[in-house]
């Protein structure tokens, strides 16, 4: 038997004057980030975490703060690392995200527990979201502005992003994830860099991304050029007659093999694949997930995906 390797519940950071972000390193496969935003009578939390016992380390971190009660969790979309946290804080906290997150949660249910069933999750109660919205949403937080845009699909179809004007801060979700490979086999690869010439205009000093290290708006183009760089194999690929895994297995990392996840690039390559071959379907359209997660699996050796969740 192997003693599983877990890394530590994630650490409050003060990024900006009553900004935190909530990181928990390395910051790979489940370990998301989360984000407080500090009002006049409580706080906002952005995401919640993949387990239970991490939202309660979540919780604790920001109660031992004593800024008042969590009132407003925001989801910057749907996938289980970033909402299975939600159960501890409703009630009383509401949730907010885009309209499409709630349906995508409750298709996708708990299934993200089954590719990792050594992780402890804890209990975990699916909540969906109370607050919708299609394009746009400012939270008045006292004198403080907090806007919620939707900038998908990128990552997944319902990508939010979390803007505070005054501080100059933005929480990316997993539009970005510093140190990390980019992930937008449920999304889209040109919907990214659509969003990410976005999230560039906001003019953010400091990024928090859905997972890795706070970083500063370098991250966009770090992003950036990584997705052309795919859609560049995928063209290549395609007219070579190659599968996405033969077209990965010819190219190899390539100069990112140094971020967190590599195997990544088989799902994104088969998301470019896609938007390549069948320009008819609307960006994020369906497409086989566990397929390529499978492929992912075989790329990476057999083994199953490292998670330290
Ligand atoms: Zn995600």
């Amino acid at each position: 038997m192997t003693t599983r390797l877990r890394a530590p519940f994630g650490e409050l950071t003060e990024v900006a004057d009553g900004i935190h972000a909530f990181m928990q390193l390395p910051g790979g496969w489940c370990l998301s980030n989360a984000g407080v935003i500090v009002g006049p009578d409580g706080v906002v939390l952005v995401d919640t975490a993949a387990t239970v016992a991490r939202a309660e380390a979540l919780r604790d971190a920001v109660e031992g703060l004593r800024l008042g009660p969590i009132r407003t969790v925001i989801n910057t979309h749907h996938h289980g690392d970033h909402v299975f946290g939600n159960c501890v804080f409703t009630p009383p906290a509401q949730i907010v995200a885009h309209e499409l997150t709630g349906p995508e949660m409750a298709a996708a249910g708990l299934g993200l527990q089954s590719l990792w069933p050594d992780v402890s999750w804890g209990d975990v109660v699916l909540e969906l979201p109370t607050v919708t919205f299609s394009r746009r949403m400012t939270l008045q937080l006292g004198e403080r502005r907090v806007e919620l845009h939707h900038v998908g699909p990128a990552h997944t179809t319902s990508d939010v992003v979390v803007w505070v004007p005054d501080a100059n801060v933005l929480f990316a979700g997993d539009v970005v994830l510093p140190g990390c490979t980019p992930f937008n086999l449920m999304g889209s690869i040109r919907g990214s860099l659509a969003a990410l010439d976005r999230l560039s205009g906001f003019g953010a000093d400091i990024v928090v991304g859905g997972h890795g290290t706070v970083s500063g708006p370098e991250v966009f183009e770090q992003t950036a050029s990584y997705l052309r760089w795919v859609l560049e194999l995928a063209a290549e690929g395609v007219a070579d007659g190659l599968s996405p895994l033969r077209t990965a297995g010819r190219s190899g990392y390539g100069e990112f093999g140094g971020l967190l996840d590599p195997e990544r690039l088989v799902g994104n390559l088969h998301r470019a694949y896609l938007e390549l071959t069948r320009p008819d379907l609307p960006l994020g359209a369906d497409l086989d997930v566990l397929g390529a997660f499978g492929e992912m699996v075989e790329f990476a050796g057999g083994r199953p995906l490292s998670c330290y969740a």
